[in-house]
């Protein structure tokens, strides 16, 4: 039995939704509809924040295993940069990059772009939103 009387399969579907979100795999009719959903809902956006909390949590725990190597690797990552780093040290640099994901995304500095952009606007969007209803709510 479900305590709250909320369909199991609704819910279930809606986390589906903002998975798709986060991937960027949503159409875009399908995204319009979720942001405006987002602006109307904290419940929905309270969920959205969670999910990206635990994605990020898992990219932290995906890299766990490998942990000290890449530490080692991201102390190159500044003299690399700079031209700085020897052969070995470039060769070292390239292999661990090649397996793992995590430093490759450390190493180019932009995780998720395109969602984070979106989330920016939205954010913004409720912000000016917020402040519209509260000049309109003081001029009537
Ligand atoms: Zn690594």
């Amino acid at each position: 039995m479900n305590a709250d009387g909320k369909g199991e399969s609704e819910e279930r579907s809606e986390v589906e939704v903002l998975r798709d979100y986060l991937a960027g795999t949503l159409s875009e009719d399908a995204k319009e509809e979720l942001e405006r959903k987002l602006r109307d809902d904290p419940r929905l956006r309270r969920q959205l924040a969670d999910l990206i909390l635990i994605d990020a949590l898992f990219n932290l725990a995906a890299s766990r295993p490998d942990e000290k190597s890449c530490r080692g690797v991201r102390a190159l990552f500044a003299e690399y940069r700079e031209g700085r780093a020897s052969a070995g040290e470039t060769a070292r640099l390239s292999r661990h990059l090649e397996s793992c994901e995590a430093c490759t995304k450390a190493f180019e500095d932009r995780p998720n772009p395109k969602v984070r952009a979106k989330l920016i606007g939205l954010f913004v969007g409720l912000l000016l939103g917020i402040l519209l209803g509260f000049l309109l709510a003081r001029l009537f």
